[in-house]
C-alpha cells in the first residue's frame, strides 16, 4: 500500500525551485518544509545524470530530516551543444572569480556558445523529480518542455534560465509568462504530474498541474 503523504521536505536550496515545487504542491493538501527551513545540509551533486542527482539529494534529505523528501534535479539541455549546460546547468553561472553564481552570466556563456557551435536553437528544460523515505525507498518521475534559446533575454518571471528559454509554440519566454502557464506546460510540471499520478491518484482527474 502506498504510504499516505502529508509533509514533506523539499529538498533544495534553490528558492525558485521551491517556490514552484510547493505552488505545484498546493492542491494536494501536503505541508511543506524547505532544505533552508530546516537548515539541511546540501549534498555534492556527484551524479552523472538527472536522475542520479535528484535521488542523492531525495536521499540525503530523508535521512537528516526524517521526513519524507521530494527533491528536484534540473537544467537546460541545448542541441547546439550535444545536450550542455545540462546536469551543470547551476555550475554554468558559477563566475570565474569565483563570487558567486549569476545567470546573466550564464545565460550569455549559453547564447555565445550557441552561436559559435551552429545555426540551431533547439533546447528542452529537463526535470527529475525524486520521493524519497527515511527507509531509503526512492522513487523518480522524469519532465521536459521542448523549446528554443532566444537572445536578448526577455521577462522577469521565473529563475535560472527562463529569460532565454521560449517553449515551442509560444511567442513569450518563460521568464514573460504568468507563473500559472508555467505550471501548465513546463519539465517540472510533467515530472510532476507523473508523480501526482502514482501518490494522489484520486485527485489526478483533469489537469494535476494547476494550482487554482
Ligand atoms: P540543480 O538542479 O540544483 O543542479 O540546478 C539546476 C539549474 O538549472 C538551476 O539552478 C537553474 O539554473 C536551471 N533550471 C532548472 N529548472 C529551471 C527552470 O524551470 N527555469 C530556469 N532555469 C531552470
Amino acid at each position: 500500500m502506498r504510504h499516505p503523504i502529508t509533509r514533506l521536505v523539499v529538498a533544495s536550496h534553490n528558492e525558485g525551485k521551491v517556490r514552484e515545487i510547493r505552488e505545484l504542491l498546493k492542491p494536494f493538501g501536503v505541508t511543506t518544509f524547505s532544505a533552508r527551513e530546516l537548515d539541511l545540509p546540501e549534498p555534492e551533486e556527484t551524479g552523472l545524470t538527472f536522475a542520479a542527482n535528484a535521488e542523492l539529494k531525495a536521499q540525503a534529505a530523508a535521512d537528516t530530516s526524517g521526513m519524507i523528501a521530494l527533491a528536484d534535479d534540473s537544467g537546460l539541455a541545448v542541441d547546439a551543444l550535444n545536450g550542455e549546460p545540462g546536469i551543470y546547468s547551476a555550475r554554468w553561472a558559477e563566475l570565474p572569480d569565483g563570487s558567486g553564481r549569476d545567470f546573466d552570466y550564464a545565460m550569455a556563456r549559453v547564447y555565445e556558445d550557441m552561436k559559435n557551435a551552429g545555426t540551431v536553437d533547439t533546447a528542452r528544460f529537463i526535470c527529475a523529480l525524486s520521493l524519497a523515505f527515511p527507509n531509503a525507498d526512492v522513487h523518480t518521475y522524469e519532465g521536459k518542455v521542448e523549446g528554443r534559446i532566444v537572445w536578448p533575454p526577455r521577462g522577469d518571471k521565473g529563475f535560472g534560465y527562463d529569460p532565454i528559454f521560449q517553449a515551442i509554440g509560444d511567442s513569450q519566454t518563460f521568464a514573460e509568462i504568468e507563473p500559472q502557464a508555467k505550471h501548465d506546460k513546463s519539465h517540472r510540471a510533467d515530472a510532476f504530474a507523473k508523480f501526482i499520478k502514482i501518490w494522489f491518484p484520486n485527485k489526478t482527474s483533469g489537469n494535476t498541474s494547476r494550482c487554482d
